[in-house]
C-alpha cells in the first residue's frame, strides 16, 4: 500500500542531486568517477568568512536567531544591494533563509494559489518546476532555443501571459545554460510586464558574480515594475558556501513579511553561525576580493578550455555561455546510435551510458526542460575536466 501523500508521490527527486548520489555510490565501490553533475564551486570558502564563523561560535551565537535574519545581516545585504547593484532596499525587505532554494519555495508558496500559472523560460533550473508543483500551481514554459543562446524574446513572453499568470521566474546568469540577459533585453521584458500588472517576477541572481561579460544586470533596476520584482540570491556560488546553507530575498515589504511568517512555521530561520559568517561575506566587495576574482577567472579559463575540447567531439553543438559554470551541449546526433546491446534513445540514456562506461556523471537535459541537451558542470579542476572530456569523447566515439 502506498501511504505517502499525492504531493510527495508526484514530486521528482532533484536530478542534479540524484546524479551526484549515484556517482558517490560508485566512488564508494572504488570506481574512479568524475562528477560533473553537481553545480558547486570546487573552491573553499574564503578564510575571513570561516574566521567569522569560528568567532561567532566563541561568542555564543548559538541561540535561535530572529526568523528573517539578524538585523546586522539584513542591513549588510541591503548595503550589498546598494554597493553592487545600485538598488535601494530597507533591511525589512530582506529575508534570510537556508539557501536560495528555500527563498524560492518561500516566495512561491506565499504568492501563488493552486491553478495559477507560473511562466518559466526553458531550459530552467531543476527545482523550479517541482516547487511549483508543491504549490499546486501550473508551470508554463517558454522555449529558448540553442540558436538564440537559449534566450527567450519579449514577444514570446507577451504571447505566453494570460489573465491567470501570477509569476515569471528566471535565472540570469542561467542554470543550466549559462545564458546572461543584458540590460536592453531585460528592459524589453520590463516593458511587457508594465502592460500586465498582475504578474510578479522572481529574478534568481545566485550566479551574479560568475559573469564573464562584465557587469551584472538585475531586472529590479526598472522602476516601473520594481514593486513586483523579488530578487533571490545567496552565498552558495559567489562565495563557495554551498554547505553553509544561506540564501536571501529582497522583496516588496508585504511579500517579505509573508515569507517571514511562512519560515516561522517551517524552519525558524537560517543557522545562527552561518548568518554571522554571512555578514562578513556580504561586507566583502567582490570587485576588491582576490578570492572571488581568482575563482571567477578560473571558471572563465575552464569554460574556454571545456568549450574548445567539446567542439572537437563530432556531433555535439555547444553555445557559448557568458556566466555560471555549466555547458549545455545538444546531443541529438547520438540518438538512435548504439554500442553492443545498448541503444541511445535519449539524453537520459546517454548520461547513463557515460556514467556506466566512462565513469563521468553529467545531467540529462530533461531535468531542466530540454530533451535535446545534457548539462556539464565545469566547476572542477582543469585536470579532471580534461580527463572527463577525454573519456566522454572516447565513449561517444564507440557509438555507431
Ligand atoms: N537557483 C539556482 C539557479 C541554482 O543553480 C541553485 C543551486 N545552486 C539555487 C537556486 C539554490 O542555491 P542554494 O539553495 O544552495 O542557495
Ligand atoms: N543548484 C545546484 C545544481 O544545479 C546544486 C544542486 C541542487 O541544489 O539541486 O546542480
Amino acid at each position: 500500500m502506498n501511504y505517502l501523500s499525492d504531493r510527495i508521490n508526484q514530486l521528482a527527486e532533484s536530478e542534479t542531486l540524484a546524479m551526484t548520489r549515484r556517482s558517490r555510490e560508485l566512488r564508494a565501490k572504488g570506481i574512479d568517477v568524475i562528477n560533473l553533475s553537481i553545480g558547486e564551486p570546487d573552491f573553499n570558502t574564503p578564510e575571513h568568512v570561516k574566521t567569522a564563523a569560528k568567532i561567532a561560535i566563541d561568542q555564543n551565537y548559538t541561540h535561535y536567531p530572529p526568523v528573517p535574519g539578524y538585523p546586522e545581516l539584513r542591513q549588510a545585504i541591503a548595503n550589498k544591494l546598494k554597493r553592487d547593484n545600485q538598488l535601494v532596499y530597507t533591511p525589512e525587505q530582506i529575508v534570510v533563509s537556508t539557501g536560495a532554494k528555500q527563498s524560492l519555495a518561500n516566495i512561491i508558496l506565499s504568492l501563488v494559489n493552486p491553478g495559477e500559472e507560473v511562466l518559466i523560460p526553458a531550459p530552467y533550473w531543476v527545482s523550479y518546476k517541482e516547487i511549483i508543483k508543491l504549490a499546486e500551481a501550473k508551470g508554463v514554459f517558454i522555449e529558448g532555443k540553442i540558436d538564440y543562446n537559449f534566450k527567450v524574446s519579449a514577444e514570446q513572453l507577451e504571447a505566453a501571459i494570460t489573465p491567470n499568470t501570477k509569476l515569471f521566474l528566471f535565472s540570469s546568469p542561467c542554470n543550466p545554460t549559462g545564458t546572461v540577459y543584458n540590460r536592453e533585453e531585460l528592459k524589453t521584458f520590463a516593458d511587457v510586464f508594465e502592460r500586465h500588472p498582475q504578474v510578479f517576477i522572481i529574478s534568481d541572481e545566485i550566479y551574479e558574480h560568475i559573469n564573464f561579460r562584465g557587469k551584472h544586470e538585475s531586472i529590479a533596476q526598472f522602476e516601473s515594475i520594481r514593486d513586483r520584482v523579488i530578487i533571490v540570491n545567496g552565498l552558495s556560488k559567489g562565495f563557495a558556501m554551498t554547505g553553509w546553507r544561506l540564501g536571501y530575498m529582497a522583496a516588496p515589504l508585504e511579500i517579505a513579511k509573508a515569507c517571514d511568517k511562512l519560515q516561522s512555521q517551517i524552519t525558524s530561520g537560517a543557522c545562527s553561525i552561518t548568518q554571522r559568517a554571512a555578514i562578513t561575506a556580504m561586507d566583502t566587495d567582490p570587485s576588491n576580493s582576490p578570492d572571488i576574482r581568482n575563482m571567477v577567472e578560473a571558471f572563465h579559463y575552464r569554460r574556454d578550455l571545456a568549450l574548445a575540447l567539446l567542439k572537437e567531439i563530432p556531433g555535439l553543438r555547444v553555445n557559448v555561455p557568458d556566466g555560471a559554470f555549466y555547458l549545455f551541449p545538444e546531443v541529438v546526433r547520438y540518438y538512435g546510435k548504439s554500442y553492443g546491446e545498448r541503444v541511445i534513445h535519449s539524453a537520459t540514456d546517454l548520461c547513463d551510458y557515460l556514467l556506466d562506461t566512462a565513469f563521468v556523471a553529467i545531467v540529462p537535459g530533461v531535468a531542466f526542460g530540454s530533451l535535446d541537451c545534457v548539462r556539464i558542470s565545469y566547476a572542477t579542476s582543469e585536470d579532471q575536466l580534461r580527463e572527463a572530456i577525454r573519456r566522454i569523447a572516447e565513449a561517444l566515439a564507440k557509438l555507431a
